[in-house]
This record gives structure tokens, C-alpha cells and sequence, in this order.
């Protein structure tokens, strides 16, 4: 089939859009005619620091995301990096705090260095707590890394998922029942899970930040919903996604971070302090201050990928002169279609997250007919190939049916996999 007859639903990478596509071939043969392509340009050169910086530029504008406060940066990391990064990071600056205060405590300049060490030491074993919202594949990797990097005793499983739904993932915990600890050093979840089809409907208000401005410091893993939908950035420590989905090709990690996390690496315990506290010492690739204080070129970054994450955005800006609020009902019209057509033929379809946690962008649902599941799906799939609808099978870990339901999918496309959800369930 040729390009145009296909409509992907792939969970990641997605479809990028064609005109995208056809910017960056001529781009990657030579760049705006300086006779060498894109991928071959210095990422020291200037033209490459402005496709970073009109990239940055252009994510804060669509996402209001206030620049004075928070550094966006593009690293290799994946999402899977990222999430060692998170624990590094602030475990670093929670570290760095207490530090702080204990020296203070203890006479300021005159305080003793051993004694230092020895009441961080005391307080880190008796105080560090990263709590995690599992509620997916996703956030459960997240937490176990963790868990592998730190050691059990400071990674608090603060809500499992599965725990409320016959050991499955699919619904989203009462926020009541959070089992957040004091003052951890982060609270993480992942906004939309990828494999399980969970989103979270809103900002958990349990995490908003308290009238005086503090709160807990928020991570979340945007992956697969960033630039969806308007985000509270002013509530998040940090926002991570891979540009995989929803903004580019694969090859590029974008973390927004809060800048008064990012102090000098000089005013950051030292790897020497943390290998007395038994923590981990971060790798300087993943260490947010060093790239950001780079502007993302520490060390040779896929200019290229930036490009094209580039040219969706300002596709993205054409498109919504309201920027993500246009592109949000969009999103929210496509999805309410999918979901519509399935519920319409109960006998056949069954949705797999509970509606109060459904994904706007990964459709998991399952298919039976005559009893049974497996042959169902095989011919959902086969014949949803035939027409043009692929990349519908569901995560090899839980199977089903996945309709991964990205920006790159226009609204004919969503009208169209409704027809034919339609049509086999009659068929
Ligand atoms: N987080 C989410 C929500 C994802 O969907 C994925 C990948 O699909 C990841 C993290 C991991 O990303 P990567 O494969 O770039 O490491």
C-alpha cells in the first residue's frame, strides 16, 4: 500500500505527517541550500543552536510553559533514561537541601565536616522517601528503577493500581488512599499509560501546590499524551516524554524542568559526599544541570531530530491559533468517537480501562465473537490490515486491541476505524 492509503495507529514511534516528512527528506539531502543535510551540519554551528532554540521556543509557546521558571531540554536519554534521571536528580537536590540545613543547624561555616556527614548520613537513612502512583507498565518500570538504583527502603509504592482491580491495571486509585510520604523527594506517575490504556483525567489535586507556593515536587511522564491537551506545568518539578508520539521521530527526550532544581553542579553534593551516603552518583549525561547549562549540546545531540520535532511544532502553531487548547478538542472529539463505536456493540467490544481512567490516546479494548477472543482479534486485525487501518495490536504483555490514537491521526482517520469497528461488529 502506498503512504496515503494507510492510516497507522502504531503506539510508538507514530506516523509523523507527510508534509513533515517531505520538509525534512529535502532537509536531510541539503539544508536551506548550504549543500550539506541536516544530519550533517555541526551540532556546534550556529544553524544548529538556532533549530534548538526555535524548537524551545516554539514547545513554550504551545504549551504555555512559563520560561522563566523552567528550563526545557533535549536529551538521548528515552523515557527509560529519564526515569533514572528523575531519581538522580532529585535525590540530588533533596540531598543538597538537607545539607544546607544541617550545616546550618550545626554552626554554619564553623560546623564540623564529620559531623555533617554523619547527621545526613542519619537523616537520609531515617527521612529519603520517593513515593510512586503505579498505575501501569510504565510507572511500574519507573518504580522499579528506583527501587534497582536506591534500594527498597527509600522507593514508597504510594498507590498501586492493581491493588483495587483484581491484580490488573485499568483503573486509577482514589486519591484518598495515596500513601504519600512527608516532604519526599519526588512524587511520580505517568499521566498516560502507553500499554495499559490509562490516562489520567486531570492533575491529581492531592499534588496541587499548597497557597504559599510549596508542595510536593511533581515528575510526570508525559510520553504519550504531551502536547494533547494543556498541562499545569506551574504544578510540575518535572515533565519528561520521548518525542516518539505525539512530537517527532525517535531519538530525542525532552524534559522540562523546574529551574530552582537546577543549582550549579557546584552546589550539588559532590560525588564524593554521596558515595559516603551510599547514594548513587548521577552520570553527567543525565544530570539536567550540566545539559541545561549547555543548552543541550554537552555532547553530540541528533540535530536532526530536533528538526523534526521542530516542524511538527510549528505545523502544530499553524494549525491551532489557540495552540494546545485546539489540538485538545480535537484529541477529545476523535477519541469520543472511537470509544462511541465500540460502546455500541457491547456484544462484541469490551473496553478494557474502567471509563473513569479511559485514555485519550491509546484505545485498549478486547474483541469476541462466538465465545471467543483470540479468533476475534486475529480477524479484527486482518481485516482492519485489508483496509488500511494498521498497528491496532495491543502490547505483547496484555494483548487486545490498541488504537493508539496520536496527534498524526487526523479526524477521518478516527471516522474511519469507527466505520469499520462498526461494520465488523454487524458483520
Ligand atoms: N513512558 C511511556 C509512557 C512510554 O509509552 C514509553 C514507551 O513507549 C516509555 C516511557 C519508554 O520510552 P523509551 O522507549 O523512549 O525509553
Amino acid at each position: 500500500p502506498t503512504r496515503a492509503e494507510i492510516t497507522y495507529f502504531g503506539a510508538g514511534p507514530a506516523a509523523l505527517p507527510t508534509d513533515v516528512l517531505e520538509t525534512a527528506a529535502q532537509a536531510l539531502l541539503d539544508y536551506n541550500g548550504t549543500g550539506l543535510g541536516i544530519a550533517e551540519h555541526s551540532h556546534r554551528s550556529e544553524l544548529a543552536t538556532n533549530i534548538i532554540n526555535e524548537a524551545k521556543a516554539d514547545l513554550a509557546s504551545y504549551l504555555d510553559i512559563p520560561t522563566g521558571d523552567y528550563e526545557v531540554v533535549f536529551m538521548q536519554a528515552g523515557g527509560t533514561g529519564e526515569f533514572s534521571a528523575a531519581v538522580y536528580n532529585l535525590v540530588g537536590a533533596w540531598v543538597a537541601r538537607q545539607h544546607a540545613a544541617i550545616v546550618s543547624e550545626l554552626g554554619g561555616d564553623k560546623a564540623d565536616e564529620a559531623a555533617v556527614v554523619a547527621a545526613l548520613r542519619a537523616r537520609v537513612e531515617s527521612d529519603l522517601k520517593l513515593d510512586y502512583i503505579v498505575t501501569g507498565g510504565w510507572s511500574l518500570k519507573a518504580y522499579q528503577e528506583a527501587v534497582r538504583l536506591l534500594g527498597p527502603e527509600y522507593v514508597n509504592l504510594a498507590a498501586d493500581a492493581r491493588t483495587i482491580n483484581d491484580g490488573k491495571f485499568g483503573k486509577i486509585p482514589d486519591q484518598s488512599t495515596w500513601k504519600l510520604s512527608k516532604d519526599a523527594a519526588l512524587v511520580y506517575y505517568c499521566d498516560n499509560e502507553t500499554v495499559d490504556g490509562v490516562e489520567f483525567p486531570e492533575f491529581p489535586s492531592v499534588l496541587a501546590p499548597r497557597a504559599d507556593g510549596s508542595g510536593p515536587i511533581v515528575v510526570a511522564d508525559m510520553s504519550s499524551n504531551i502536547l494533547s491537551r494543556r498541562v499545569p506545568v506551574e504544578n510540575f518539578s518535572l515533565i519528561f516524554f520521548g518525542a516518539q508520539k505525539n512530537l517527532g521521530s525517535t531519538g530525542v527526550t525532552v524534559a522540562v524542568v523546574r529551574k530552582s532544581l537546577l543549582p550549579p553542579v557546584t552546589s550539588q553534593p559532590s560525588p564524593a559526599l554521596l558515595r559516603k551516603l551510599g547514594l548513587p552518583i548521577p552520570p553527567i549525561i543525565l544530570q539536567y544541570e550540566t545539559i541545561a547549562r549547555n543548552n543541550s549540546l554537552y555532547n553530540t545531540l541528533s540535530i536532526f531530530d530536533v528538526y523534526i520535532a521542530g516542524q511538527v511544532l510549528k505545523k502544530l502553531l499553524r494549525t491551532y491559533p489557540d495552540k494546545v487548547d485546539g489540538q485538545q478538542a480535537v484529541s477529545e472529539k476523535k477519541a469520543n468517537i472511537i470509544y462511541a463505536a465500540l460502546e455500541a456493540h457491547p456484544e462484541v467490544y469490551r473496553i478494557v480501562p474502567d471509563k473513569s481512567a479511559r485514555s485519550r490516546m491509546n484505545i485498549c479494548f478486547r474483541v469476541i465473537k462466538n465465545g471467543n477472543i483470540d479468533e476475534a482479534e486475529k480477524t479484527f486485525l486482518k481485516e482492519a490490515t485489508a483496509q488500511g487501518l494498521t498497528g491496532l495490536k495491543g502490547h505483547r504483555s496484555v494483548g487486545g486491541i490498541r488504537a493508539s490514537n496520536y496527534n498524526s491521526i487526523p479526524l477521518e482517520g478516527a471516522e474511519k476505524l469507527a466505520r469499520f469497528i462498526d461494520a465488523f461488529a454487524k458483520a
